[in-house]
C-alpha cells in the first residue's frame, strides 16, 4: 500500500492519536529526503520495533547558511515515495517551509555544550537549525521511539541532550552507519560527486580506520592526527575542517578520564563537504 501522506499538523496528530488509541507504537524517522539504503534502515529498525513508521522529509532552511547547499539540495520526493512504499513505510509527513515555521514564529532551541566543537565550529548555525526543526518535529510526531543515524554522530548527541533535557516523550535511538562496500558512508550528497572524486571519497573510511587502530596501538593523539591529515590531503581531499580523535562522549580532546574515543573527519572534495565518524 502507497505511504499516506500527511502535510498539516492536525493531520499528523489525527494518525499518531488513532494509532495510540488502537494500541499500536509508532516509530519516527526524520529525514531531509534523497533517501538511500541509510535511510531505509532507520526505517526497517522503526517498522520492527514499533510496527508502524513515519517518515519526515524537509529540507530545513534553518539549518543552511546562506552560502550553503540549501537550493541544490537533492529534492525526490516521487522517488522517495517509492522507496518507502518498497519497505512498507505507511506514513510520510512532508511540510511545507510555511507549516514548519508559519508567520510569527520565533523560537530557537540551542543545546550547549555538546553542540560547540567540530561542526559547531565549522558551521556555527548548525545545531541550533537541527534542534529546533527535531524539537517541532517530536512534538508533532508524537512518536514512541524517534531514530537517527550515527553517521551524523554529533547531531545524535545533540538530540539524545535536547530530548532529556526538555523531557521529550519519544525515546531516541542510534542506528549504525550503513557504507557503501568500499567502505564509503551513504550520504544524499554522495550524488554530488564526479567518479573521480568518489574514488578519492573511498579513502577517508580507511584513513579513519588506520587512526583507530593505531590509537589502540597507543601511539600518541596528536601524531595520528598529523599523520592521518596528510594521508587525507596525499589521497586528494582538498581541504579538512577537521580528522580528529575525541572522547566519544564529550567530543572534547581525549583526557585522563576518557572511556571511549571516537574518530571523526569532515573534509572537502571541490565544493562536496563530507562527514564520517567511527568508534575506535
Ligand atoms: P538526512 O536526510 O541526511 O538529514 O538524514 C536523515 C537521517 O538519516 C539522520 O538521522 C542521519 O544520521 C541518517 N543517515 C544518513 N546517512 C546515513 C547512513 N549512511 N547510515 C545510517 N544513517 C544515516
Amino acid at each position: 500500500m502507497s505511504p499516506n501522506v500527511i502535510t498539516n499538523p492536525l493531520d499528523l496528530r489525527h494518525y499518531t492519536h488513532d494509532l495510540h488509541k488502537r494500541g499500536q507504537r509508532l516509530g519516527f524517522v526524520p529525514t531531509m529526503g534523497a533517501l538511500h539504503e541509510g535511510h531505509l534502515t532507520l526505517c526497517r529498525a522503526a517498522l520492527e520495533e514499533c510496527g508502524n513508521c513515519l517518515v519526515s522529509i524537509f529540507v530545513n532552511p534553518k539549518q543552511f547558511a546562506p552560502h550553503e547547499d540549501f537550493d541544490k539540495y537533492p529534492r525526490t520526493l516521487e522517488r522517495d515515495a517509492e522507496l518507502l512504499k518498497s519497505i512498507g513505510v505507511q506514513a510520510i509527513f512532508a511540510p511545507g517551509v510555511d507549516v514548519m515555521y508559519p508567520p510569527g514564529f520565533q523560537t530557537s532551541v540551542t543545546v550547549s555544550d555538546i553542540s560547540k566543537p567540530l561542526e559547531g565550529e565549522y558551521r556555527p548555525h548548525f545545531f541550533t537549525g537541527v534542534a529546533t526543526v527535531v524539537v517541532r518535529l517530536l512534538l508533532l510526531a508524537g512518536a514512541d521511539i524517534a531514530y537517527f543515524g550515527e553517521k551524523d554522530y554529533q547531531q545524535l548527541q545533540v538530540i539524545k541532550a535536547l530530548q532529556r533535557d526538555l523531557a521529550i516523550p519519544t525515546e531516541i535511538k542510534g542506528v549504525a552507519t550503513v557504507r557503501e562496500e568500499s567502505g564509503l558512508a551513504l550520504s544524499s550528497r554522495n550524488a554530488y560527486l564526479s567518479p573521480e572524486q568518489k574514488a578519492i571519497a573511498v579513502q577517508l573510511n580507511k584513513i579513519m580506520a588506520d587512526m583507530a587502530a593505531d590509537l589502540r596501538d597507543g601511539n600518541s593523539v596528536d601524531a595520528i592526527e598529523y599523520q592521518a591529515q596528510q594521508n587525507l590531503l596525499l589521497a586528494g581531499f582538498e581541504k579538512i575542517d577537521y580528522l580528529t580523535i575525541r572522547d566519544a562522549t564529550t567530543l572534547m580532546l581525549p583526557s585522563d578520564t576518557t572511556t571511549a574515543w571516537r574518530v571523526l573527519a569532515a573534509a572537502w572534495l571541490g565544493t562536496t563537504r563530507l562527514i564520517d565518524n567511527m568508534a575506535v
